[in-house]
C-alpha cells in the first residue's frame, strides 16, 4: 500500500509553519523558552536539509502581555496595539538570538490583509519573499498587530498562514497546535474522541467537528484551522495539524510519519 504523507513528502520544497501563542508562551505570557529552542532547532534542521522554511508566529500579545504584566488579554483595540508592539520585538530578539546559534538568518516581515488582496502588494510581498528565500533566509510572518485594526486584518495566523501559503507557492503547510489534531468529537469534553489521520475533503461534516474555542492569549481555533484547510487545499497544498508540545514533531512530519492530522491537497 502507498504512503500517503511519503509520497506527497517525496517532491516538495518549501515548507509553512505556524506557531500560536499557546505553544510560544505560557498562560501568564511569558515565553516558554524550552518550546521555543526545540521549535527553532527543529527548523533550522530541516532547513539544513535543504528545505525552504517560512515561520509564521503568533505570540506577540502574550508575549507583550508577559513584559507589561498584564494578566488578562487587553480588550480595548489601542491596549492590545501596544501590547503587540512590545511582543512582537521581544519575540524576534528571542528568534534572531537562537537561530544565529545555529547559523540561521531570520527575516521579520509582518503582514496585513491588503498584502494579501491589493494586487500591487501582494505582487510586492510576493517578490520580498522570493528574494529572502532566494538568500537562504528564513522569513518569520506576523500581522502587523500594531497598526492593523479590524476592517483591515486577517484577524488570526491560521488564516495567515494559509494565504502566506498560496502567496508564496509553498508545498505544505504545518499548523502546531496546543492539541494533537482534529478529533471527531470536542476531546475535552467526550474521552472517547478519535484523532482523524488524514481528511481527503474538508467536508460540512469536518466542519462540524471543529467547534469554536480559542484560548486566553491566541485567537485562533479549531475552526480558524479548518478555514486554513480549505484555502491551502483549494490552492494544491497539504496541511497537517500537530502538537507543538511534542518536541520532535516536525521531524515526525517531514518523515512521514503519522502524527497529527493530514488534509489531503486538492490535485491542482
Ligand atoms: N498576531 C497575533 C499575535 O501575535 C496572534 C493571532 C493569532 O493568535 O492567531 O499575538
Amino acid at each position: 500500500m502507498t504512503n500517503l504523507r511519503k509520497d506527497y513528502l517525496k517532491t516538495i520544497k518549501k515548507i509553512i509553519v505556524k506557531v500560536g501563542s499557546s505553544t510560544l508562551t505560557y498562560n501568564n505570557g511569558l515565553l516558554n523558552l524550552s518550546h521555543i529552542e526545540h521549535l527553532v532547532r527543529q527548523l533550522a534542521d530541516m532547513h539544513n536539509q535543504g528545505y525552504s522554511v517560512v515561520l509564521v508566529s503568533s505570540g506577540a500579545i502574550g508575549a507583550g502581555m508577559g513584559k507589561l504584566g498584564l494578566k488578562e488579554r487587553p480588550k480595548s483595540i489601542p491596549e492590545k496595539q501596544a501590547a503587540a508592539a512590545v511582543g512582537q520585538g521581544i519575540l524576534m530578539h528571542m528568534y534572531e538570538k537562537i537561530f544565529s546559534e545555529y547559523g540561521k538568518t531570520v527575516a521579520q516581515v509582518l503582514l496585513t490583509k491588503e498584502d494579501m488582496t491589493n494586487k500591487a502588494r501582494r505582487e510586492n510581498a510576493h517578490n520580498t519573499f522570493s528574494a529572502l528565500l532566494n538568500q537562504n533566509v528564513i522569513p518569520i510572518i506576523n500581522e502587523n498587530d500594531a497598526v492593523v485594526v479590524d476592517e483591515i486584518k486577517v484577524g488570526d495566523n491560521d488564516t495567515l498562514s494559509a494565504l502566506v501559503s498560496e502567496l508564496i507557492k509553498g508545498d505544505l503547510l504545518i499548523l502546531m497546535s496546543d492539541i494533537d489534531g482534529l478529533y471527531d468529537s470536542d476531546p475535552r469534553k467526550n474521552k472517547d474522541a478519535k484523532l482523524i489521520s488524514t481528511v481527503d475533503k474538508v467536508t460540512e461534516d469536518i466542519e462540524a467537528c471543529a467547534g469554536g474555542a480559542g484560548s486566553n492569549l491566541g485567537t485562533g481555533g479549531m475552526a480558524t484551522k479548518i478555514n486554513a484547510a480549505k484555502i491551502a487545499t483549494a490552492s494544491g497544498i497539504s496541511m497537517v495539524i500537530v502538537n507543538g508540545d511534542n518536541a520532535e514533531v516536525l521531524g515526525k512530519v517531514i518523515a512521514g510519519e503519522e502524527v497529527g492530522t493530514w488534509f489531503k491537497a486538492d490535485v491542482k
